[in-house]
């Protein structure tokens, strides 16, 4: 129900920020987003998204939400550009199968993905966005209880902070959220953290894109394995642009020269990548970012939370980029605020950061299953039997396109992991073994592949 009363403030105007103001909106009389930087009108990078410069896979979860709270979100990416179609998936060795009940995928930058839904979101009548403009801190009533609004100051010359109240404050900041320390400040306990170190870097770069390019597929991603821990998305982007960004774990990342770009994507396991960057034409330099682990800060663990406060986004959970988690998961998150704030106010932040918790818990338990792995950390005796059972479903899924497809869900958080457990799956995995290794690389004019990103 709304409560006429009362604004909500959003701490930060990027992919969570925006889709929690459409939720608030539903809930609140007002809705203020607060962002640090000032808003580009169009589809442009900027400060505090830096990894809109690299590959941005939105997983069809992720779609299917913000299609919900966005009605015609995917026709007006595409009338800009953005293709629609499918992907090849390596893992393992070789291309996983298609199947034909395969939806397609969306294709689009990080920009022109946020721009378009700043644009709907700004277009909501009782929201307002106020950029160049840094939150500093909390306000707490007289008992310390409560958040009762912000403390701001607007970038400009002889600005001065100011106070801006409000009912409930969601911090969407990203994985640099200060409300750990800001709940120190007002006398709580800030969130246990767990880290999964990753050590992880990447380097991207633009090329030209021309529609017969990969038989007019759209997508080659790569995942990485124990034997090779190189990573690749190679993404079709509206502008006919291609967005190549190679990835590496454990300091072994990509250079940023040419030569070493192209050497560092000659060792990924499938030459496929390697061969169209010998040949296409670069459209940019390469540019870099690193990520140092899988950060998740456990506010459902917390005994004492103060109330109109909540965090929502990459501020709870930061996941390794190249499973392409983190929208998708912030859309899902933002879904269980919906559900939660429908339920009335009692209780809010315990009730939502439960409710959080299990949305990120799949795509955590994928992220981190698979780094660990990566990683060679030492594994009981029953994850060591999933790992092998999962070696076996790669193979199996270079030809069966219902396996590769039970993965696809999986992958695209539409399924719970233990779908792949199914006894028709196990036999199918242990029957398509039997037959061999299947085929290890993708050939001219054939069914091209599913992504995780659909
Ligand atoms: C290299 C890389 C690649 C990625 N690839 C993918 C992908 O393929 N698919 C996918 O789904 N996800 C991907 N992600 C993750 C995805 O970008 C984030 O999960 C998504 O943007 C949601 O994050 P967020 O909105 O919570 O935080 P962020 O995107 O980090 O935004 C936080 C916002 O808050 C603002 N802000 C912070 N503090 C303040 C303050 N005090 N006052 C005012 N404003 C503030 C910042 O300026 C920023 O705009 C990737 C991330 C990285 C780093």
């Amino acid at each position: 129900m709304k409560s006429q009363r009362e604004t909500a403030i959003v701490i930060g105007g990027s992919m969570a920020g925006l889709l929690a103001a459409r939720v608030l909106a539903e809930h609140y009389a007002r809705v203020v987003i607060l962002e640090r930087d000032t808003l580009p009108a169009a589809a442009a990078n900027r400060k505090g998204a830096p990894q809109g410069q690299h590959a941005h896979a939105l997983l069809g979860q992720g779609r299917r939400i913000m299609e919900q709270y966005f009605p015609g979100l995917t026709e007006s990416l595409v009338q800009q550009g953005a293709p629609l179609g499918y992907g090849r998936f390596f893992s393992g060795g070789g291309y996983f199968a298609r199947s034909p009940q395969m939806p397609p995928t969306l294709y689009v930058s990080r920009p022109c993905l946020e721009a378009e839904v700043r644009r709907r979101v700004r277009s909501i009548a009782n929201v307002e966005v106020i950029d160049g403009c840094d939150v500093l801190g909390l306000m707490a009533d007289a008992e310390g209880r409560r958040v009762v609004g912000v403390r701001v100051l607007r970038r400009h010359a002889g600005a001065s902070a100011e106070v801006l109240s409000a009912g409930l404050v969601v911090d969407a900041g990203g994985r640099g959220s200060r409300t750990p320390a800001w709940l120190e400040q007002l006398g709580f306990a800030a969130p246990a953290v767990e880290l999964v170190e990753v050590g992880m870097g990447y380097a991207s770069r633009l090329y030209a894109r021309k529609p017969d390019d990969l038989d007019g597929d759209l997508l080659i991603n790569i995942a990485p394995t124990p034997d090779n821990r190189r990573a690749c998305g190679m993404i079709a982007q509206e502008g006919d642009r291609w967005i190549v960004t190679l990835a590496g774990y454990f300091g072994d990342h990509p250079p940023l020269d040419d030569a070493g770009f192209r050497a560092f994507a000659r060792k990924l396991p499938t030459p496929d990548v390697f061969e169209f960057i010998s040949q296409a034409t670069p459209l940019s330099d390469p540019v870099s970012f690193k990520f140092a682990a899988n950060q998740r800060r456990r506010y459902e663990h917390l005994a004492d939370f103060p109330n109109g406060l909540l965090v929502v986004g990459d501020a709870i959970c930061s996941f390794s980029p190249i499973y392409g988690q983190g929208m998708s998961t912030a859309a899902l998150q933002v879904q269980a605020l919906d559900e939660c704030l429908a339920q009335g106010q009692t209780e809010l932040p315990r009730r939502f950061f439960r409710k959080a918790a299990t949305a990120i818990d799949i795509a955590w338990s994928l992220t981190v299953g698979n780094d660990r792995r990566l990683a060679g950390a030492p594994l009981p005796a029953p994850k060591r039997l999933l790992n092998w059972y999962l070696g076996k479903f790669q193979v199996a899924a270079r030809r069966d396109a219902e396996v590769a497809m039970a993965f696809l869900m999986v992958g695209s958080l539409f399924a719970p992991p233990a779908s792949l457990l199914r006894p028709r799956i196990v036999w199918r995995v242990l029957a398509a073994n039997l037959a061999g290794p299947g085929p290890t690389r993708q050939g001219r004019n054939q069914a091209a592949h599913p992504s995780l990103s659909t």
